[in-house]
């Protein structure tokens, strides 16, 4: 797949780590209590080739919250249960051009939440899954979670409890989607469940083998299990590239190229179809809610490779 030798992707994996790890710039998120408290300086990067390789280098086996990377895993599983272009009718395939949390979107386009990658359309995608009750509605987003990570994903209740007792905005949120006829199960519920699903712990190397399975067409190279079809692959990176790194996801696609998905914990990951995921985490973040160092490493690793698709 065009990558070059074992030893030089990992010369370039440990060189891009080790010349960003200390960058300065950007803060811990604040607003979750549980997520300011996690030290600063913790960074890794991992590459897991389209066949399973893995690159890493630093901290690649810490645990932190998911955080918004979860909405690409419950918007799989979403295109599994009901098909792509139900997800693009009912939630949207638009970028919003505001902040991942933001309530103006619902406002002034009440027809739908415009895109699943920011929280009210993430709360509807929720909403939206085949379930009978809550708890299956969690259990089957937790078993993506490992499925398509290969990972032991837990849910930390230590951060769970942080954020449920939190998220007002968001459930303000889930009110206005189910007001607007876009919550398609008790708001309260929907919310519920996407808190969970932000409060869950994978490591830098979690979210690597993730993106590989993006780049591998469904498939973990991992694991060797198809955990969704390969005709989801091709929407679900265009809503990455559209809403990925909320309103910097223009400058995103300007600079790297590359479908991304950032969370608010410090993890960002990026996805080259056909070669490799990307993943970092590193916990500033700038004013988009993107981490600073891990967008820099990507950046350079992505430069370096030459895997910007629009090249
Ligand atoms: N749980 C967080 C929230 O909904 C996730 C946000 C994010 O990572 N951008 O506010």
């Amino acid at each position: 797949n065009h990558l070059p030798s074992p030893s030089e992707l990992q010369a370039l994996v440990n060189d891009t780590y080790h010349q960003f790890r200390d960058l300065p710039g950007g803060e811990n998120a604040s607003y979750i209590p549980y997520l300011a408290s996690v030290p600063s300086e913790l960074a890794a990067l991992v590459v897991v080739t389209a066949d399973g390789d893995v690159y890493q280098a630093g901290d690649s086996d810490f645990g932190f919250a998911i955080e918004s990377i979860s909405k690409v895993v419950t918007l799989a599983l979403l295109m599994e249960d009901v098909g792509s272009e139900t997800v693009r009718e009912k939630i949207g395939a638009e970028p919003t051009g505001l902040p991942f949390n933001s309530v103006l979107a619902l406002c002034e386009h009440q027809d739908k939440p415009l895109s699943p990658l920011v929280n009210a359309g993430a709360m509807a995608s929720v909403s939206l899954l085949k379930a009978d009750n809550p708890e299956q509605r969690w259990q089957r987003i937790l078993d993506m979670q490992r499925r398509i990570t290969a990972g032991n994903v837990t849910l930390s209740e230590e951060i769970n409890q942080s954020e449920q007792t939190t998220n007002f905005h968001n459930r303000g949120i889930a009110w206005l989607l189910y007001a607007a006829g876009n919550c398609f199960c008790d708001p309260m519920e929907a919310c519920e469940v996407y808190t969970r699903q932000c409060s869950t712990l994978v490591t830098c190397k979690d979210l690597a083998v993730l993106a590989a399975t993006f780049a591998n067409k469904g498939v973990n190279p991992v694991s060797g299990e198809r955990v969704m079809s390969r005709d989801n692959v091709a929407p679900l990176l265009a809503e990455m590239t559209m809403e990925g790194l909320y309103d910097y996801s223009g400058d995103w696609a300007f600079e790297v190229g590359l479908p991304g998905k950032s969370g608010v914990g410090g993890g960002l990951l990026a996805v080259a179809p056909g070669k490799c995921g990307i993943a970092t985490f590193s916990p500033p973040l700038d004013e988009s809610g993107n981490s600073v160092r891990g967008q820099r490493m990507i950046a350079e690793v992505a430069k370096a490779l030459n895997l910007n698709i629009y090249r």
